[in-house]
């Protein structure tokens, strides 16, 4: 399976690319947690990645796509992978269009976690990661057993620098101006794969499995 998962910030990507990766047996690889890595042990890409992440903007194109390409010439991708939060501009789509095409890679489907726009503020700033194994959680919609603690790992949870109320909405906006229009871009490719993100977690992945065709 060789899979790209699109929606809006909040959507459920990251919540879904868990279930996905442990049924397919993929490698999940998104663009958002490598920036956050880099964060956090301070490497050059880091430093300059948080700058446009605290603000809500997206990280230039050039370094986006670099690493990114550089991921999927792993050996763990031979077999498939799942790609989620990349591509967010046409410029990327079509940088990705290319190296796949170099390399003889074909993608199966392109996913479209929907969830109108209304109810994703309250998503981003209830969400809660964990610091240690990265589960996501969420205060209200996905609530740890026990309040602040992770239930994988019994590690402290903690709030993205950027799901404050005014970078999520800051983050909507992007998308809205930015990303929307590579739907369009895949469902021109005819792999284009929308799901409804508006119901309980367990729902949308079984709609995943059905539109992957299980
Ligand atoms: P994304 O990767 O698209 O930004 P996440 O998977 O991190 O989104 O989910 C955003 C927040 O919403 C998290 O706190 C998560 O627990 C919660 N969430 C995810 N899917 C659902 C859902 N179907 N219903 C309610 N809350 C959800
Ligand atoms: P969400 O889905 O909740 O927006 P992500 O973890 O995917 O969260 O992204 C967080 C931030 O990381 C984005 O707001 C942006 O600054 C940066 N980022 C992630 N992926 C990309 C990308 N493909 N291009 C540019 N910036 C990105
Ligand atoms: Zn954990």
């Amino acid at each position: 399976m060789k899979l790209l998962i699109m929606g809006r910030p909040g959507a459920g990507k990251g919540t879904q690319a868990v279930n996905i990766r442990e049924y397919y047996n993929i490698p999940h690889i998104s663009t958002g947690d490598m920036f956050r890595a880099a964060i956090k042990n301070q490497t050059k890409l880091g430093l300059e990645a948080k700058s446009y992440m605290d603000k809500g903007a997206l990280v230039p194109d050039e370094v986006t796509i670099g690493i990114v390409e550089e991921r999927l010439l792993a050996e763990d991708c031979k077999d498939g992978f799942l790609l989620d939060g990349f591509p967010r501009t046409i410029a990327q789509a079509e940088a990705l269009d290319a190296f796949l095409k170099k390399n003889g890679i074909k993608l199966d489907a392109v996913l479209d976690v929907n969830v109108p726009q209304e109810i994703l503020v309250r998503r981003m700033v209830g969400r809660r990661v964990c610091k240690n194994c990265g589960a996501t959680f969420h205060v209200e919609f996905n609530a740890p057993k026990v309040e602040g603690i992770c239930d994988n790992c019994g590690s402290p949870l903690i709030q993205r620098a950027d799901d404050t109320e005014a970078t999520a909405k800051n983050r909507l906006t992007v998308y809205d101006n930015q990303t929307a229009p590579l739907l369009e871009f895949y469902k021109k490719q005819n792999i284009l794969k929308t799901v409804n993100g508006d119901q309980p977690l367990d729902k949308v992945f079984d709609d995943i499995k059905v539109v992957l065709g299980a």
